[in-house]
C-alpha cells in the first residue's frame, strides 16, 4: 500500500533539490507516491495564485507534504506564502534539528540540538499598522497563553520521547514584560509536569553568545517566533550551513516538511544546489509517517556520502553537482 504525499517543487533551486529527493526515495523503494502541486512564483505566473486551491485540498487530503523553498514577490502587498501555509493549517511547531555531521567542516564537532520555534504568533501574527501622516509603524508581537502552552508542551514531549536531558526556553522577558513573561510562565508551569527533564531559561542576547561559545550545553531549545527564526539560522551556521539543516512544520492534523534555506536564486538552475537539507527534511517526514527503517537507511547513505569531500556539493567545499551527489547517495543505498 502506497501512502500519498503532497510534493511542492517550489521556486529557485526547488525543482533541482526535489528531483534529487524523488530519485533517492525511488531507489530506496519508499512506499509513498507523490501528488505534485505547486505554489509561489511559479503558480502566480501560471494560474495567477500564490497558493492555488488545489494545493490546499491536496494537503488537507494527504495530511503530509514535502515542500521546496518558495518565493513571495516583495513589495506587492503579498503575504508570505510560507507564513500563510503555516496559518492555514495551524502548523504551530517549527522543529529544526541541528546536528554536526562527520566529514563536514564546521566550527564544532559535537553539536546535537533541536529548536522548537513557535510558528503562528509573536511578530508574525500580522498585526501591522502604519500611520502615513505621522510616519509611525507598529508591528505587534502577540503572545497568547494557549499558543505558548502548546509549543512549550510539544518541546517537552519531544525531549521526553527522545531522551533529552534539558529544555531551554529563550525569551526577552526583562524588556517584553507582557509578551515575554507570558511565554516564560508557560515554560515554568509545564516544566512541573516533566520533573525528569531539566528546565532552563535564557535571555535571547545571552543565548546567542552561549550558542557560539559552547553549543554542546544545549539539547532542546524553545522560543517564540522571531527569536526561533534567528536562532535557527545561527544554529545552522554552527553545524555547516544552510545546505544541511532540515525543518518540519507540525500541527495537530497536518505536517509540512521543508529545508530551512530559501530559494537560493544566486545558484538556481546551475546544478550546484545541495539537496541535503531537503533530503533530511524528507527523512524527518518518514519518521513522522512511521517509516523508520527507510528513514534510517537513507540517513546512513547521506552520512556516508558526506564523509568524503569530493562527493559533496560546492557549499561544502566539494565539486559534485546536485545530480552527482544524488548518484553517490543512491550508490550508498545499495551497499
Ligand atoms: P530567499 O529570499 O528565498 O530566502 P535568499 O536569497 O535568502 O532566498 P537563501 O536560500 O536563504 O537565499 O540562501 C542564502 C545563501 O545560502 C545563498 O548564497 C545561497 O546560494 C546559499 N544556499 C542556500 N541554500 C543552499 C543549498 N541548498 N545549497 C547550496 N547553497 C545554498
Ligand atoms: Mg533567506
Amino acid at each position: 500500500m502506497l501512502t500519498t504525499v503532497t510534493l511542492i517543487k517550489g521556486d529557485g533551486i526547488g525543482p533541482e533539490i526535489t528531483e534529487s529527493v524523488k530519485r533517492i526515495f525511488a531507489a530506496a523503494e519508499v512506499p509513498i507516491q507523490w501528488e505534485e502541486e505547486n505554489a509561489g512564483q511559479t503558480t502566480l505566473a501560471e494560474v495567477g495564485e500564490l497558493i492555488p486551491n488545489s494545493l490546499i485540498e491536496s494537503i488537507k487530503r494527504n495530511k503530509v507534504a514535502l515542500k521546496g523553498p518558495l518565493t513571495t514577490p516583495v513589495g506587492k502587498g503579498f503575504k508570505s506564502v510560507n507564513v500563510q501555509l503555516r496559518q492555514i493549517f495551524d502548523l504551530y511547531q517549527n522543529v529544526r534539528p541541528c546536528v554536526t555531521t562527520e566529514g563536514v567542516q564546521s566550527k564544532f564537532t559535537d553539536v546535537n540540538l533541536v529548536i522548537f520555534r513557535e510558528n503562528t504568533e509573536g511578530l508574525y501574527a500580522g498585526l501591522e499598522y502604519f500611520d502615513e501622516r505621522l510616519q509611525i509603524a507598529d508591528s505587534i508581537s502577540r503572545i497568547t497563553w494557549a499558543g505558548s502552552y502548546r509549543i512549550v508542551k510539544a518541546s517537552f514531549e519531544y525531549a521526553k520521547k527522545h531522551g533529552c536531558k534539558k529544555v531551554t526556553l529563550v525569551h526577552k522577558a526583562n524588556i517584553l514584560k507582557n509578551a515575554g513573561m507570558l511565554f516564560l510562565k508557560a515554560g515554568e508551569q509545564i516544566s512541573k509536569e516533566f520533573p525528569e527533564i531539566e528546565f532552563d531559561n535564557k535571555i535571547v542576547d545571552n543565548m546567542c553568545m552561549q550558542l557560539v561559545l559552547k553549543p554542546q550545553q544545549f539539547d532542546v531549545i524553545v522560543a517564540t517566533n522571531l527569536f526561533g527564526d534567528i536562532l535557527s539560522d545561527l544554529c545552522a551556521g554552527l553545524v555547516g550551513g544552510l545546505g544541511l539543516v532540515a525543518g518540519a512544520n507540525i500541527g495537530d492534523e497536518v505536517a509540512i516538511f521543508e529545508a530551512v534555506h530559501g530559494t537560493a536564486p544566486d545558484i538556481a538552475g546551475q546544478g550546484k544546489a545541495n539537496p541535503t537539507a531537503l533530503l533530511r527534511s524528507a527523512v524527518m517526514m518518514l519518521h513522522h509517517m512511521g517509516l523508520k527503517d527507510h528513514a534510517r537507511r537513507i540517513d546512513r547513505a547521506i552520512d556516508e556520502t558526506l564523509k568524503i569531500r569530493e562527493q559533496c556539493t560546492g557549499d561544502l567545499g566539494g565539486n559534485a553537482s546536485t545530480q552527482q551527489y544524488t548518484d553517490y547517495v543512491i550508490e550508498k543505498l545499495q551497499n
